[in-house]
């Protein structure tokens, strides 16, 4: 059931968008320095646009809120969001920079980077009211932390009130994110370090993992779901544990793989109402995109 297909959902993605621009270098220009660089890439990106790509490409209708800025940059991500045939009504024009990350890859493909939020930490309580009515149609609202943590906190004050169930990426990692603020959290998506701050415990082993989601557990969250790179997911919830391995690949490039993971199980699980089966379709979707170069451009389409 791809894109053309009849579509599942809908599902509201409440975040950031980002342009990635890629150099490759030979090296970083020293203070005062200009130096040639053999080539350069641009690309979508953003926790929030990935997950809403990934999603859409597997056949969820996609209602976007999010803030571009008033460049070149916000033309490139509404024409990609048009691309993937996601929801841009709630889509805001703003006058500021778009959210950018220049990005430096060196010979040995080691990245230097640098985020810079712009129209992203603009995105505000009041414009998560003002798409209220397109919320109100979803069927999951899915949330990341890279606007602001008000702005989060009114997307799953709307979830609670409204009944919709959130999932919250809680990433990147934010110290001022605190367990006491999860109670209306349904499925709590970190990966290894995110847990190990979150909660301030320690993530050594699968049983650490495990002991660290139940403080989630107990916090009000419904179900823990850490992604754990190669080795797959683990589901704490309050009957139990379970670990979905992911498939063995041979890994190209992970990054995006985390965003790759919410955009399926988000839309497998709206199409299915089954934990186990979403998490088990994220690990497949999201190691086959560690295979190719790139984040949405290793995206499959279903
Ligand atoms: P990123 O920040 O790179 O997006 P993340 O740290 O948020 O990633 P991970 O836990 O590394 O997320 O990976 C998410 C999912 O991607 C895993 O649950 C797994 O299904 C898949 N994955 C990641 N790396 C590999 C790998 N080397 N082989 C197979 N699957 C992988």
């Amino acid at each position: 059931m791809g894109a053309d297909g009849p579509r599942v959902g809908p599902i509201a993605v409440i975040g950031s968008n980002m342009v990635d621009l890629i150099s490759y270098i030979h090296r970083m220009p020293g203070e005062g320095e200009t130096v040639e660089a053999p080539d350069f890439r641009m690309g979508c990106g953003g926790k929030g646009a990935n997950q809403a790509v990934a999603a859409a490409r597997l056949g969820s209708e996609v209602v976007m809120v999010t803030r571009v800025g008033d460049d070149v940059f916000a033309d490139t991500t509404l024409r990609n969001f048009a691309d993937n045939g996601i929801d841009t009504e709630h889509v805001l024009r703003t006058r500021a920079s778009s959210g950018v990350a220049p990005i430096f890859v060196d010979p040995e493909s080691r990245n230097s980077i640098l985020i810079i939020k712009g129209a992203n930490a603009l995105l505000t309580p009041q414009d998560v009211e003002a798409a209220r009515p397109a919320v109100a149609r979803c069927e999951l609202i899915v949330l990341q932390l890279e606007i602001p943590l008000e702005t989060v906190r009114a997307a799953m004050d709307l979830g609670r009130e409204l009944g919709i169930p959130v999932l919250l990426n809680p990433a990147p990692a934010s110290p001022d994110l605190d367990i006491a603020q999860l109670r209306s959290v349904d499925f709590l998506v970190p990966n290894e370090s995110e847990l190990e701050l979150l909660t301030g415990m320690p993530v050594d082993d699968l049983e650490d993992v495990r002991r660290a989601a139940e403080v989630l557990l107990e916090a009000g969250v419904h179900d823990v779901i850490v992604t754990l790179g190669a080795r797959g997911a683990l589901w704490v919830h309050e009957g139990g544990q379970e670990l979905i391995e992911a498939p063995r690949v041979q890994a190209v490039d992970t990054t995006g793989a985390g965003d790759a993971f919410i955009g399926c199980f988000a839309t497998s699980w709206v199409r299915t109402r089954d934990i186990a089966a979403a998490i088990r379709a994220g690990t497949a979707y999201a190691a086959d995109s560690v295979t190719r170069q790139g984040t949405q451009s290793s995206y499959a389409r279903a």
